[in-house]
C-alpha cells in the first residue's frame, strides 16, 4: 500500500536557489507527493506575455534577464494564491523574490492561513552555470529537462507530452553571469527578513539528485512534525 502523505497544517514552501539549482524540479517532484500546486513565477509570467495580457506586457523585460516589476508579479501570484487549490497547501518558486515583494507577501499568507517555510537550495556558481547552459524547456509543456542531470528519454523530446524541447536564450548567453548576480543582490536580503521574521529554514545541497532532495525536503519537514505520512487507508477502520 502507498503511504498517504498528511500535513499538520497548510504550508507555503518558498523554494530559493540560483537559476540552474534545481527548485523548478524540486517543486514540480514536491507537488506531485503532496498534491499542492507548484507557481512558478517564471512560468505564470511567460504565460501572460505570450497571451499577451496587460501584466505580460509589463514583464517583457524577463525575456533579457530583468525581472518584472514588483506590484505586477505581487498581483498575479496573490491572484493565484485566492484559488481553491492552494488553501491546503502551495509551493512557490521564485517568489517573493524581492524584499519589497516580501513585506507585502508575508502578511496575505497569514491571512490565507499558510504557514510559510524557506527552503533553499545552495550551489556553487560554476556549477549553476554549467547547469544553466544544459537546461532544456518543452515548448508546448514547459516541462524542464537538463541534459546532464535529467536528459529526456528521447532526445530533443518532451517525456511528458512529446512536444519539442528548446533552450532558453537567458540560459545560453552573457545575461547568465548578470541574472546570477541579481539573484544574490535581491534573494540574500529576503532570506535574512524571513529568518528575522522567525520563519523556518531549510538548507539543502544542490549537489543532490532530483529524487534525493525531494526525499531530504520530505524527512525535514516530518522531523518538523509538519508532515507526515501513514500507512493506512480509507477502508481501514481499525
Ligand atoms: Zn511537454
Amino acid at each position: 500500500m502507498l503511504p498517504v502523505f498528511l500535513a499538520s497544517k497548510p504550508l507555503a514552501v518558498l523554494l530559493y536557489g540560483a537559476p540552474g539549482s534545481g527548485k523548478g524540479t524540486l517543486g514540480r517532484l514536491l507537488g506531485q507527493v503532496t498534491a499542492w500546486p507548484h507557481i512558478s513565477t517564471g512560468e505564470l509570467l511567460r504565460k501572460h506575455i505570450a497571451a499577451g495580457t496587460s501584466a505580460g506586457h509589463a514583464s517583457l523585460g524577463i525575456l533579457q534577464g530583468s525581472y518584472a516589476p514588483d506590484f505586477v508579479v505581487n498581483q498575479l501570484v496573490i491572484e493565484r494564491m485566492g484559488q481553491q487549490d492552494c488553501q491546503k497547501g502551495v509551493i512557490l518558486d521564485g517568489y517573493p523574490r524581492t524584499l519589497d515583494q516580501t513585506v507585502q507577501f508575508l502578511p496575505v499568507l497569514g491571512g490565507f492561513d499558510l504557514e510559510p517555510i524557506l527552503v533553499r537550495l545552495n550551489l556553487d556558481y560554476t556549477e549553476v552555470k554549467v547547469r544553466l547552459q544544459a537546461r532544456r524547456f518543452c515548448s508546448s509543456c514547459g516541462a524542464i529537462f537538463n541534459l546532464v542531470r535529467l536528459p529526456p528519454r528521447i532526445p530533443g523530446v518532451c517525456d511528458e507530452c512529446g512536444g519539442g524541447l528548446v533552450g532558453r536564450e537567458d540560459d545560453q548567453t552573457e545575461l547568465m553571469d548578470r541574472r546570477i548576480e541579481r539573484y544574490t543582490n535581491l534573494t540574500e536580503p529576503v532570506a535574512d527578513f524571513l529568518k528575522s521574521r522567525s520563519v523556518k529554514t531549510l538548507e539543502l545541497s544542490g549537489m543532490d539528485t532530483p529524487s534525493g532532495l525531494t526525499q531530504s525536503l520530505l524527512a525535514h519537514l516530518k522531523d518538523l512534525s509538519l508532515i507526515n505520512f501513514t500507512h493506512s487507508s480509507p477502508n481501514d477502520h481499525s
